[in-house]
């Protein structure tokens, strides 16, 4: 039997030997703990050498010998070589110090479980020796995880990033923060699906469906998500993308901060982004685009209140994408070729990207328009050289 232990590494010193693929894998939750790990080998992996580098480690290069074990509190042996190993296994048997071995778990002291770890908690399980039995029960876990402790949330707010419309497309985090809402107030790009999984007893404000205009109804939702976590209950603005590109997620956030509710925000897959990679552009290659700019089209070129500086797009040679855009086409294409923009550069629109609904379609600017025509908003309108790499338009 094992007796199993929380090790509080911080500032403590931990042995690594060995800087290959196992103590590559090993290192990063050590550090994590705070551990000041110490890796011998005559040879780092690439990863490993950045992290000496930027000091995250103590590189000695050289083989092991056993007073490298003097003055660490664990030892990890972290090679295949089993003699190498068993010296350093004897070295820290001999000076009363646990050591996990990389090539015979019976012959260590020390056994390393498979881990999930959800903010404060950490799920630790050992399999009895065996490797696969304790991932597939950890595994088990991980889906049924919450991880969240509902005291800690109620009362405030998460703005999660929704991602552009698969559910499979929202974070860890978000998902997570998700399953333990018990208001979700939802975008009408919000990714529908997503609500399918919720509880029951959840409430589910639909943005979309509050009777004001567009300022009036921004006021109305923020008011919700103060007066909802000021009822003591956990709320989630769930956003479509991520919350603060054209989201209005500064605004919600600014509100709960000046109503004094802790709010949290989950960063999300941009439709910006997601939306041409699902139409297989991708939105930088190498020798073709090293620039993007996400522009909003919500208001024409020339428009008094409008931000962009359509002449400045106009004569980038990168990769533009358009949002809310498919109103104001044509005037945006037209601002695109006076300011240069050659005609036959490719573009294409790409509507309800990563839905079952996806439509694609693609030709040059001086298409755009009629192209475009044939489309409905949610559609991300993607500009550049990028369009034609891997599509043939
Ligand atoms: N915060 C969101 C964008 C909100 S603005 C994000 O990061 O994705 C709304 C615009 O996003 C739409 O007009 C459209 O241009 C774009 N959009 C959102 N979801 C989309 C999707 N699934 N497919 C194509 N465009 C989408």
């Amino acid at each position: 039997m094992t007796y199993p232990l929380g090790l509080r590494l911080s500032g403590l010193r931990v042995l690594v030997v060995g800087g290959g693929a196992v103590a590559t894998r090993r290192i990063p939750a050590l550090l994590d703990a705070g551990a000041d790990v110490v890796v011998v080998s005559p040879s780092l992996s690439p990863a490993l050498a950045g992290l000496a580098q930027a000091g995250r480690l103590t590189w000695i290069a050289r083989r092991f010998e056993p007073s490298d074990v003097d003055g660490a509190w664990l030892v990890h042996a972290a090679l295949d070589d089993r003699d190498a190993a068993a010296a350093v296994s004897a070295a820290a048997h001999e000076r009363r110090v646990f050591c996990v071995r990389a090539d015979d778990r019976y012959a260590a002291t020390a056994w390393t479980p498979a881990v999930t770890r959800h903010g404060p908690v950490t799920v630790a399980v050992l399999g009895g020796g065996d490797p696969r039995r304790a991932m597939a029960v950890r595994d088990a876990i991980r889906e049924g995880f919450v991880g969240v402790d509902p005291a800690t949330l109620a009362g405030t707010v998460a703005l999660v990033g929704g991602g552009p419309g698969d559910p499979e497309l929202i974070t860890v985090r978000g998902r997570r923060l998700l399953a333990a809402a018990d208001v979700v107030v939802a975008d009408r790009l919000a990714p529908g699906l997503l609500l399918d999984e919720l509880r029951p007893e959840v409430e589910v404000v639909d943005a979309s469906k509050i009777p004001y205009g567009p300022q009036r109804t921004q006021e109305e939702i923020n008011r919700l998500l103060v007066a909802h976590a000021r009822d003591g209950r956990f709320v989630v603005r769930l956003k479509g993308g991520d919350p603060y590109l054209f989201g209005r997620g500064g605004e919600e956030v600014l509100a709960c901060a000046s109503a004094g509710v802790p709010v949290t925000v989950v960063p999300g897959v941009t439709s910006a982004l997601a939306a041409p990679a699902a139409a297989g552009i991708p939105v930088t290659h190498r020798g073709v685009a090293h620039e993007l700019v996400v522009v909003s089209g919500h208001l024409p070129p020339g428009h008094p209140d409008s931000l962009v500086d359509w002449d400045a797009v106009g004569r980038l040679r990168g990769t533009v994408c358009v949002l809310m855009g498919l109103k104001n086409l044509p005037a945006i294409v037209a601002a695109l070729l006076d300011a240069g923009r050659r005609p036959d550069t490719p573009a294409a629109v790409v509507q309800e990207a990563t839905t079952g609904h996806q439509r694609v379609g693609a030709g040059t600017l001086s298409e755009l328009v009629a192209i475009a025509a044939e489309f409905q908003p949610p559609a991300v309108v993607v500009i550049g050289d990028v369009v034609a790499v891997t599509r043939t338009v």
